[in-house]
């Protein structure tokens, strides 16, 4: 494992901003992920672990290490329909790979961008679909021992957006593959309004999910290859429903989803930002799409502050507004 200096993330973020690594590393084996964190434990650096950038916006150069996570191979169980995958695989090349096997589950979450090992960390999700509905285990290597640990479904605590990874002791631990239980066969999952509505038939086949799935992607999220971005910037909010009750007398046409527990309402932070007309709002390089009012935008040269300072603007706005405390959904670095 080499160890570069001063590294500029822009290429490793898919908003695109500019940030300086002190160190840099890729790491492609379980050898290189054990010398990068002695390498950070010798010089007292803090880590960050990196898969391919597009949840996270870098406010500042990272004065630590950067273990950029490049470790690849698929192994499939095909007896068990089901497959161990390396963290550093990419998760949109991997959905295609098990559609071309015949094992499904995983189409509705097509077109995500990101790599393998950062899916359980929040728990990808859309179109109805979460990772945690296809995980059997997560391996992941607690950074104290260097030791590999399996956490089973139980183990791994997700929730909207959310899992035990996400949390102080969950910290400790870096993913170093996945295992997910998928199925030879075909159950669609097409309950989700606009996946349904979009679809020509009924029984739909994998194919023609996953390139459904696509295209209502492709029309309403911009590409982050062309115009920085990572996507939902804010999660939705979820409120109680003595709280909608209120909000309904001013807001009769309030949309809103079941969330995990009863007594609790999700509300589509989208239709919050576009209410409070936030949609194709500009401040500088920094600018909310003109497509999604969810996706913050570095229409190019922006700076992590300059959409940092958009993000703050917006979340002041909804709560004098909605009296509704936004919480970002992208890591903020
Ligand atoms: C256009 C666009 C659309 C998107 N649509 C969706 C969507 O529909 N649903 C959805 O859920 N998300 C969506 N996202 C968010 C993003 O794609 C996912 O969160 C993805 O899983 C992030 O993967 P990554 O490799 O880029 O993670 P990174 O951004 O590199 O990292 C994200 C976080 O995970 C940590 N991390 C990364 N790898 C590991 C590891 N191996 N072990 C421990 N921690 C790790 C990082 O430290 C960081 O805190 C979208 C993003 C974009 C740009």
């Amino acid at each position: 494992m080499e160890v570069q200096q001063k590294v500029d993330l822009a290429p490793y973020n898919t908003f695109g901003v500019s940030a300086k690594a002190a160190h840099f590393a890729y790491i492609t084996s379980a050898e290189d992920l054990r010398s990068g964190l002695d390498y950070s434990r010798q010089l007292d650096l803090p880590i960050l672990v990196l898969g391919k950038g597009s949840n996270l916006l870098f406010t500042k150069d990272f004065y630590g290490l950067v273990l950029q996570m490049d470790w690849r191979g698929i192994d499939w169980l095909d007896a068990l329909d089901r497959v161990t995958v390396a963290c550093g695989e990419d998760w949109h090349d991997f959905v295609i790979q098990c559609m071309n096997k015949g094992l499904h589950g995983i189409e509705n979450l097509a077109l995500i961008p990101g790599s393998v090992g950062a899916a359980p960390i929040q728990n990808i999700g859309a179109y109805g679909v979460e990772l945690s509905d296809v995980v059997y285990e997560v391996s992941a290597m607690d950074i104290r021992t260097g030791e590999i640990i399996k956490f089973d479904y139980e183990h791994c605590k997700f929730s909207y957006r959310n899992s035990f990874f996400k949390h102080k002791e969950g910290k400790k631990f870096i993913v170093t593959s996945v295992t997910l239980q998928l199925s030879s066969a075909w159950q669609p999952n097409i309950a989700y309004p606009s996946l349904k509505q979009a679809l020509t038939s009924t029984k739909p086949s994998p194919l023609q999910v996953f390139d459904t799935v696509c295209q209502i992607r492709g029309s309403k999220l911009p590409d982050p290859g062309k115009l920085g971005n990572a996507g939902s910037f804010f999660k939705n909010p979820v409120i109680s429903r003595e709280k909608l009750t209120t909000l309904q007398l001013d807001f009769p046409k309030i949309p809103v989803f079941d969330s995990e527990i009863n007594e609790f309402v999700k509300v589509p932070a989208a239709w919050l930002l576009e209410k409070a007309g936030w949609k194709g709002k500009t401040r500088g390089k920094a600018a909310v799409s003109t497509n999604h009012a969810l996706v913050l935008v570095n229409l190019g040269g922006a700076s992590g502050q300059d959409i940092q300072l958009l993000a703050q603007e917006i979340r002041s706005s909804v709560l004098e507004q909605f009296d509704i405390a936004l919480e970002p959904e992208v890591q903020l670095i």
